[in-house]
């Protein structure tokens, strides 16, 4: 098997420090399996801002396109400035360049039974990502967000055939390998044009799919259901906001925000990605909780098994998130966002320890 290549992008906030602690993990987990990695490193964010003017070069784009995948942390873009003083959104860059339709979100519980969720959380938010409600990518020119009068603001909501269709298609994929269930969210009673395409294409993916029960749901009473009951959810699918709200819900019912990964896929490419922003106020004090993306990049490596039938990569993926279970469900061993006491760099150096074959 080739050496692997991945772009590292370390962002702002505390990207750069669960972006070292992924990589001290993935460089471990592949020597583990006589394996190693090439990292480009290339600057973003507020970084790149003062070196280049712009938060995010497009050369990244080509470069990224050599690699087999980008391992992202996390950016501090509504800080940035406008978009005509370099301020653009790399995450939203690069999802509309590579074409990443599929944020796959999952949440379970790694520490144990919750006392205010005792039935558990097993499930995976599959959200739209290049369409909907994100006006910073949802449109092929300009923006789909207007202000005809300083009074007035005007936001535009794509839906399409393609897009709902292949959304639909990887989610019944994903409930497919698990428990069988997939249910769909959405506001057709009142977003009838739109919602009632997405779920028109949903039904339509469904009739492949025999195996799994496929159930629709509104998406307000979406909201009470996965606090009554988390436990029943398997694979949720939703479009880009509505999915975005309720994997937040579900993360934090799996245990939070640090324990949040998740990939952005397209057919032909992956990135690594944390669900969550780049947490200002704890950035810069060693105490993030890095396995939001080391589970991410487990996710990558996974994504690129099954895509380029690489059983050694899969394998390496299980071996890390093992080791994540391993660690987070020991309370001597949790940082302080979930209970403990460990550091960043503390807490890595112990799940590195319990990567085991
Ligand atoms: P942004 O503006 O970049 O979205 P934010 O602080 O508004 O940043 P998040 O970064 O998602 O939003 O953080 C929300 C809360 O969760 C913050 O209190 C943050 O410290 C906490 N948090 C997020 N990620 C982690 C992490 N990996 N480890 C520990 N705490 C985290």
């Amino acid at each position: 098997m080739k050496n692997l290549k991945f772009l590292v992008l370390e962002g702002d906030g505390i990207g750069p420090e669960i972006v070292k602690a992924s990589i001290n993990v993935l460089q471990a987990a592949l020597k583990k399996f006589d394996m190693s990695v090439d990292l480009i490193y290339e600057d973003i964010g507020f970084v790149s801002l003062k070196k280049h003017k712009t938060t995010f070069r497009q050369e990244i784009l080509k470069i990224g396109e050599e690699c087999d995948g980008i391992i992202l942390g996390t950016c501090s873009h509504n800080d940035y400035p406008p978009t005509n003083e370099g301020g653009l959104n790399p995450s939203g860059v690069i999802r509309k360049y590579f074409d990443l339709y599929a944020n796959v979100r999952p949440a379970k519980n790694r520490l144990g039974k919750s006392t205010k969720f005792p039935m558990g959380i097993d499930c995976i938010v599959m959200r739209e990502n290049t369409e909907g409600f994100y006006s910073d990518r949802n449109m092929y020119q300009g923006v789909g967000e207007l202000m005809p009068t300083k009074d007035c603001a005007i936001s535009i909501r794509n839906i399409t055939r393609k897009g709902s269709t292949r959304i639909a298609e990887i989610g019944f994929k994903y409930a497919q390998e698990r428990r069988k269930k997939l249910v769909a969210i959405h506001k057709a009673n009142v977003l009838r044009f739109s919602d009632g395409l997405f779920l028109e294409c949903a039904r339509e993916v469904s009739k492949k799919y025999p195996d799994v029960e496929y159930k629709e749901q509104i998406v307000d009473s979406m909201s009470a259901l996965i606090i009554r009951d988390p436990s029943v959810f398997d694979v949720i699918l939703a479009t880009n906001l509505f999915g975005d709200n309720l994997s937040d819900a579900a993360s934090e019912i799996a245990g939070g925000l640090g324990l949040a990964e998740s990939i952005n896929a397209g057919d032909d490419y992956c990135i690594a990605q944390a669900q969550h922003g780049s947490a200002p106020d704890i950035a810069g004090k060693n105490i993030a909780n890095p396995v939001s993306l080391i589970g991410s990049t487990a996710m990558l490596l996974d994504w690129l098994g099954k895509k380029n039938n690489e059983e050694k990569l899969k394998k390496i993926s299980t071996m890390i998130e093992n080791a994540i279970d391993k660690t987070v469900i020991n309370k001597e061993t949790r940082t302080p966002d979930i209970g403990g006491k460990l550091s960043t760099t503390e807490f890595t150096k112990k799940l590195i320890e319990n990567l085991g074959i």
